[in-house]
């Protein structure tokens, strides 16, 4: 049945500050402001943690907000290939990815620097679950390993590590 009644409301926005998830929920995403679109990011990172420890992952936190300077200098030594980094934004996280063992509780890193193709493509498989998971929480998630949520490997920059929600 269709209805005009507008998606957002006054209602809806006085209820982010209460940190609603439910009212939060009701936003579309193009009608979100900056802060709001930080905000639901915020909370949906800290459902992707849940997620992953419940699923056999840990995490430790790399970058979360990262300064203009700061991007500058990644730029430069070719860290990074854009100064358009959601980092900027606070709408970016990157995270070290382990893997633990369930028999003798060791932790084993994901995606470790020097890895060749055929084991990236292995890790790939393993991780998957956490960029299907972030790409559910919301239509503009992306994770840094499958820029186009196409769900191939054909990402031209591999990140990983990298979970992002667009502004
Ligand atoms: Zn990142």
């Amino acid at each position: 049945m269709e209805t005009n009644e507008p998606i957002i409301s006054r209602h809806n926005r006085h209820c982010l500050q209460c940190r609603s998830i439910a009212h939060n929920e009701t936003l579309t995403t193009v009608e979100m402001t900056l802060q709001e679109k930080q905000i639901t990011f915020t909370q949906n990172i800290a459902r992707l943690i849940e997620f992953a420890y419940d699923s056999g992952f840990a995490l430790t936190f790399g970058e979360v907000y990262r300064t203009v300077e700061q991007q500058k200098i990644y730029v430069e030594t070719g860290r990074s290939k854009t100064m358009n980094s959601r980092h900027i934004q606070r709408l970016a996280v990157d995270f070290n990815i382990f893997v633990v063992d369930d028999d003798n509780g060791s932790v084993v890193m994901l995606f470790a620097p020097g890895i060749d193709n055929a084991q990236y493509e292995r890790e790939l498989a393993v991780a998957r679950p956490l960029g299907d998971f972030w790409e559910s929480l919301s239509p503009d998630n992306v994770w840094g390993a499958d820029w186009n949520r196409n769900d191939l490997n054909d990402e031209k920059f591999r990140d990983p590590y990298h979970f992002e929600m667009k502004p």
